[in-house]
């Protein structure tokens, strides 16, 4: 696979990470998406599945679903070669509707085993400026029979900025029917307080930068303990992302935050390979 991740680079696929402003339409990305919409459709993107677990207690609370393309000839391609790109197109509305239908499948096989689960998917700006999607979660949760609390949706602060007064009334529709709401990457860029009062969101991730040196530089560890105390003070609760060592997880703890996400605990994997952990966590 390895093999195969550098041929994908070779051949221009790694290209749409680091050029942002560079248009959609060069004949590399317009190959690349037509690419993408018959993976989408040919069932090439496949889930794999990051578990949460409260600091405190070490108890599962959840599962976060990452896509990735099982390309034919360049084998497992991760979402940074093409969900940028995917973002910038109407293309990211089946991919993400393709997303949650897979990650409610799996929660939907969990909880006939008796897992409760709750499913974290990522969705894109786009995603939030289309009066459909709520449409589109709803038929989803009626097709796997899944109850609405069964699944989260992480947002980041920069697509709701893309336009926040669309962004609100798409989420507080979600809201309103159930579903669980994440900002996701918090602290990462420019943090909208004044926003983040009026949104109908229950939970703040905060960002992997933040978290990586927390145990180094004070000034993390005081803004963590900052953003886990306005958190509290809004009803939120705080997942920390990126958590590679038990350093890390002990400080986020006495800091305060609520859970953990991070190769410490388990790095993203297929469905299948995760039953094992599970029995081991005793989930
Ligand atoms: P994200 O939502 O911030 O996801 C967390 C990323 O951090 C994942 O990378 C995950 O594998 C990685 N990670 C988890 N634990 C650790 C850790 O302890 N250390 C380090 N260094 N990394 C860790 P991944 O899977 O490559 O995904 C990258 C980004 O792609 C995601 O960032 C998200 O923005 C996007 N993405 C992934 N799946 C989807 C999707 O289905 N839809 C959309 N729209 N975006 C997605
Ligand atoms: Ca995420
Ligand atoms: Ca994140
Ligand atoms: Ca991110």
């Amino acid at each position: 696979a390895d093999i195969a991740m550098y041929s994908a680079k070779d051949r221009g696929l790694g290209v749409c990470v680091y050029d942002d402003g560079l248009n959609v339409h060069s004949p590399e990305r317009l190959g690349l998406l037509g690419e993408l919409r018959r993976a989408i459709d040919g069932r090439e993107l496949v889930l794999h599945f990051q578990p949460k677990a409260t600091l405190s207690g070490e108890e599962v609370c959840g599962v976060e679903a990452l896509v990735r393309w099982q390309h034919p000839e360049r084998g497992l391609v991760a979402p940074a070669e093409f969900i940028p790109l995917a973002e910038r197109t109407p293309l990211i509305r089946p991919l993400t509707r393709y997303v949650v239908d897979a990650a409610l499948a799996q929660c939907a096989r969990w909880r006939t085993t008796g897992r409760t689960l709750r499913v974290a998917v990522n969705i894109s700006a786009r995603n939030l400026l289309d009066e459909r999607f709520v449409d589109d979660v709803l038929e989803l949760l009626a097709r796997h029979d899944v109850p609405a609390w069964f699944l989260e949706l992480e947002v980041t602060e920069s697509a709701i900025m893309a336009d926040p007064a669309r962004a609100r009334a798409i989420l507080t529709r979600l809201a309103e029917v159930g579903v669980t709401l994440s900002i996701d990457d918090f602290g990462a860029g420019y943090t909208s307080l004044a926003h983040l009062k009026d949104l109908p969101v229950h939970q703040l991730k905060v960002d992997r930068s933040l978290v990586t040196d927390v145990t180094v530089h004070r000034s993390n560890a005081l803004i963590v303990r900052s953003v886990v105390e306005l958190a509290r003070n809004l009803g939120l609760t705080t997942v920390a992302e990126g958590v590679e060592d038990r350093e890390t997880w002990d400080l986020l703890a006495r800091l305060g935050c609520d859970v953990a996400q991070g190769h410490l605990l388990c790095r993203p994997m297929p469905a299948e390979l995760l039953e094992a952990w599970f029995d081991r966590a005793r989930v």
